[in-house]
C-alpha cells in the first residue's frame, strides 16, 4: 500500500497515546500482516481514489471487506494518522470520526 512509510504523523494526546499503545503490536508486526493483505498483488493507487470518485472508493472498500488483515490495517492507519486513502475499508473521513470517538471515549473513562 502506498504511503505506509511516508505518512507517519502521530497526533499525540494523552487519550491517543492510550489508543496507540492498544494498537502498537499491529504497527510493530507490520510486515507479517501486509503479507496476508487482500490487496498485496493489486495496484496501490486503487486505494487512493481521487476526491469525489465514489465508484473508486466503493471498489476499494469491496476489496477490503473480506481482507483477513482489515483490523490490522485500520489500526495502523488510525495509529499513524493516515490522512489519505482507504485503509481497513474506511475513508479518511470515517477514520477522522473514529479517532474523535476514541478520544471522547478514553476521556470519559479518565
Ligand atoms: S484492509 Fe484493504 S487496504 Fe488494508 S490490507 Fe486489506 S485490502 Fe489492503
Amino acid at each position: 500500500m502506498r504511503g505506509m512509510e511516508e505518512q507517519q504523523i502521530l497526533i499525540s494526546t494523552p487519550a491517543l497515546d492510550v489508543v496507540a499503545s492498544a494498537v502498537e503490536p499491529a504497527v510493530d508486526d507490520m510486515t507479517s500482516w501486509r503479507d496476508r493483505a487482500a490487496c498485496r498483488a493489486l495496484d496501490p493507487g486503487m486505494f487512493f481514489p481521487d476526491e469525489g470518485d465514489y465508484v473508486g472508493v466503493e471498489r476499494a472498500k469491496q476489496t477490503c471487506a473480506p481482507c483477513p488483515v482489515a483490523w490490522d490495517c485500520l489500526s495502523y492507519a488510525v495509529f499513524t494518522n493516515q490522512t489519505e486513502g482507504i485503509w481497513g475499508g474506511t475513508t479518511k473521513g470515517e477514520r477522522r470520526r473514529l479517532r474523535r470517538h476514541l478520544v471522547r471515549k478514553f476521556r470519559e473513562v479518565g
